[in-house]
């Protein structure tokens, strides 16, 4: 008590010290609140949904489409690198993509939607870094569109490509929840297949694209373990469920067929929806709700 009593005698006793640390807190208090406030500020992120899918599919398109909310978007020309715009989607998710929500004055749901380029060689680079647990952590990642040309999908060479592409993206997603198994489950990421150009007559129905999706999925499944098989993995390990084998397996292991609901063994909702971007009524509208579902 009396250690108190003279710590409060010497505070409250005028001198130098007293003054200059007086003087410190005073000045240095608001510079550390404003530090804090600052320093927390930047890590306000806002959710974000990831645009991928093989070159030409109308990913450039699209983003220009609900950036610009109205018109035909002037023709694009490949996308080299990753384009982000943000975007807003009214809170009662009422709207469609064109109300300029600004005007109207409703309450929006900020978001990014980031474009990937899609070409090979810089897809492993840039799109599907993007799908790291960390990275999908760190972009606050709610979802991924990936954008499919119905119109050339019954080229076989388009097929394989695009189902390559599909098969990567799915992989890694399934790869990511079963990496949280030990510690804490992250949050899902569903995915939206967008069947584009639905206004072109050559346009597999979204029912179509599906299934030719899943089939051809199915075939990489089985050639990919074989590749196993043939580079000397043995067959008790395959047969055995566990080890490399099963963890590059897509769906549910040891199936015949893949289906996209076997993505749901891994908490992974995996839709397909048709669409068009260009032509005489662009109708993005299901896309639209799609995504604002999972915001
Ligand atoms: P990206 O490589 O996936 O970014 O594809 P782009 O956005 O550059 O589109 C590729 C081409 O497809 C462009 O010439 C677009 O004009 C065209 N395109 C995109 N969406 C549609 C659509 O819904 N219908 C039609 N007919 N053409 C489209």
């Amino acid at each position: 008590m009396d250690s108190f009593k003279s710590l409060v005698r010497v505070i409250m006793t005028p001198s130098t010290p007293t003054f200059i640390i007086g003087g410190l807190i005073v000045l240095l208090f608001p510079i550390l609140v404003h530090l804090f406030l600052a320093r927390s500020r930047t890590y306000t992120v806002l959710p974000s949904v990831l645009l991928v899918g093989p070159s030409n599919a109308g990913k450039t398109a699209l983003t220009t489409l609900l950036e610009r909310r109205t018109g035909t978007p002037s023709d694009t020309h490949t996308s080299q690198t990753s384009a982000t715009v943000e975007l807003a989607i009214d809170e009662a998710r009422t709207e469609p993509y064109t109300t300029d929500l600004d005007a109207t004055g409703a309450t929006a749901t900020k978001f990014l939607l980031i474009d990937s380029p899609g070409h090979g060689k810089l897809r492993g680079a840039q799109a599907l870094e993007r799908l790291t647990p960390d990275a999908t952590k760190n972009a606050k990642l709610k979802a991924v569109v990936f954008v499919v040309d119905a119109a050339t999908l019954s080229e076989p060479e388009v097929l394989a490509d695009t189902a390559a592409y599909l098969y990567e993206v799915l992989l890694r997603l399934q790869k990511r929840m079963s990496v949280g198994k030990t510690s804490k489950t992250p949050e899902t990421i569903p995915v939206l297949v967008a069947a584009n150009k639905m206004d072109l007559f050559t346009a597999l129905p979204a029912k179509l694209v599906k299934s030719n999706l899943e089939k051809e999925l199915g075939r990489i499944r089985r050639t990919r373990s074989k590749g196993l098989l043939d580079s000397g993995v043995g067959a008790d390990e395959i047969g055995g469920g566990d080890g490399d084998e099963a963890d590059d397996w897509l769906g549910e292991y040891g199936s015949d067929e893949f289906r996209f609901d076997q993505m749901r063994e891994f908490d992974i909702q995996v839709d397909v929806e048709g669409g068009s971007v260009l032509g005489e009524k662009a109708n993005v509208d299901k896309w639209w709700s799609w995504i604002g579902d999972k915001l």
